[in-house]
C-alpha cells in the first residue's frame, strides 16, 4: 500500500476512534479497558507519541480528490480542521468520505440472509436501500415497518407515502433520490433498533453512502441522526441545522411517522427541507 494511502487510513482510523470515544462518553461510559488491564478515562486519552505527530500537516496532500465545485470543503479546508480533544495536535482530521469502487450488489451479497443481529428472527425480508445511485440527495430512516418488511422496500407504508410527498414538495421525484434505513430488518412492534443492532447493520449503509457520495443526507428521527452522526443529541435540538458526515451535509429532521402522529410538526419539517433545496440549488448554480 502506498505510504500516502496508509497515512490517510491511519488518520481516518484515529478520527473514527475519536468520534466513537466521544459517543461512549456521551452515553456515560467513564473508561475503557486497555489490553494491559489499565482503565483509561475516555475523555482523557491523549496520543503523545512523536511518531504520530510527524503525520502530514495541513500543507501536505493526502491524495484526496478536490471538491471540484461540489460545495463541500476543499481538501485544503478540510485538512485544516485539527483534531484536538483526544489526540491533541496529532494533525489534520480526514473530513472527507473516501470514494468507493464497490457496488450495491456486492454489499447486498455480503448482507445475504443476514443473521448478525436478533432482528433476523422475526423478519420476512431484508429491506435494502432503494433509489437513484447517482442521487444528490439521500434520505435515511430507522428500520422497516410491517409494509416494508412485507414488500422488501423501504418507506412504502403510510410514513413512506408522506415521505414521497415531502420529496415532491421540494420539486424532486422519489426515483431521483436514494432512500435507506439504519437497520434492514423490522424490529418487533416497530421499536427502535438497539445500539448493538444498529451497529451490526449501519456499516452496510455507510458503504452505500460511500458509493453514491450524495451531496446532502436527510436523517429522519433520532435513530437515523444518532447513528449517522455518532451523537446522543435529540432530533428536536439538532433539526434544521446542517451537520457534517465526512464532508457530506447532513440535515436532521423529524421522522415522517412522527409527523403522522403530530401533524403540527410538518411546518418545521418543511422549513428544514427548504434549506436542503436551497443548498442543492446553490451548489448547482456554482457548478453551472
Ligand atoms: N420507518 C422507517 O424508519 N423506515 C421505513 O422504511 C419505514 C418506516
Amino acid at each position: 500500500m502506498a505510504l500516502q494511502s496508509q497515512k490517510q487510513e491511519l488518520l481516518e482510523l484515529v478520527h473514527e476512534t475519536q468520534k466513537h470515544l466521544k459517543y461512549l462518553q456521551e452515553l456515560g461510559v467513564e473508561g475503557i479497558q486497555k489490553l494491559d488491564d489499565n482503565i483509561i478515562p475516555v475523555g482523557k486519552w491523549k496520543q503523545s507519541s512523536n511518531s504520530a505527530r510527524s503525520l502530514p500537516t495541513g500543507n501536505q496532500t493526502l491524495g484526496l480528490r478536490k471538491a471540484s465545485g461540489s460545495g463541500r470543503p476543499t481538501k485544503e479546508e478540510s485538512i485544516n480542521e485539527v483534531s484536538t480533544s483526544l489526540f491533541g495536535d496529532l494533525g489534520p482530521r480526514p473530513a472527507r468520505l473516501a470514494p468507493s469502487t464497490e457496488t450495491f450488489e456486492e454489499i447486498w451479497l455480503e448482507v445475504g440472509d443476514c443473521t448478525r443481529c436478533p432482528l433476523h428472527q422475526r423478519r420476512t425480508n431484508v429491506v435494502h436501500t432503494e433509489g437513484n445511485r447517482k442521487a444528490r440527495l439521500m434520505f435515511v430512516g430507522e428500520a422497516p415497518g410491517a409494509d416494508e418488511d412485507a414488500q422488501a422496500r423501504p418507506f412504502v407504508g403510510r410514513a413512506g407515502q408522506l415521505l414521497t410527498k415531502i420529496i415532491e414538495a421540494i420539486g424532486l421525484k422519489r426515483e431521483e433520490v436514494l432512500i435507506g434505513n439504519v437497520n434492514r430488518c423490522r424490529p418487533p412492534d416497530n421499536r427502535p433498533p438497539t445500539l448493538e443492532e444498529a451497529s451490526m447493520c449501519k456499516p452496510f449503509l455507510l458503504r452505500e453512502i460511500a458509493i453514491v457520495q450524495p451531496e446532502v443526507i436527510v436523517v429522519m428521527g433520532n435513530t437515523a441522526m444518532r447513528n449517522l452522526l455518532d451523537t446522543k443529541e435529540g432530533i428536536t435540538k439538532l433539526r434544521g441545522q446542517f451537520q457534517d458526515y465526512k464532508g457530506i451535509k447532513v440535515m436532521p429532521t423529524f421522522h415522517p411517522a412522527y409527523l403522522l402522529r403530530d401533524p403540527s410538526k410538518k411546518r418545521e419539517t418543511w422549513e428544514d427541507l427548504k434549506k436542503v433545496r436551497e443548498y442543492l440549488d446553490r451548489l448547482e448554480n456554482q457548478q453551472a
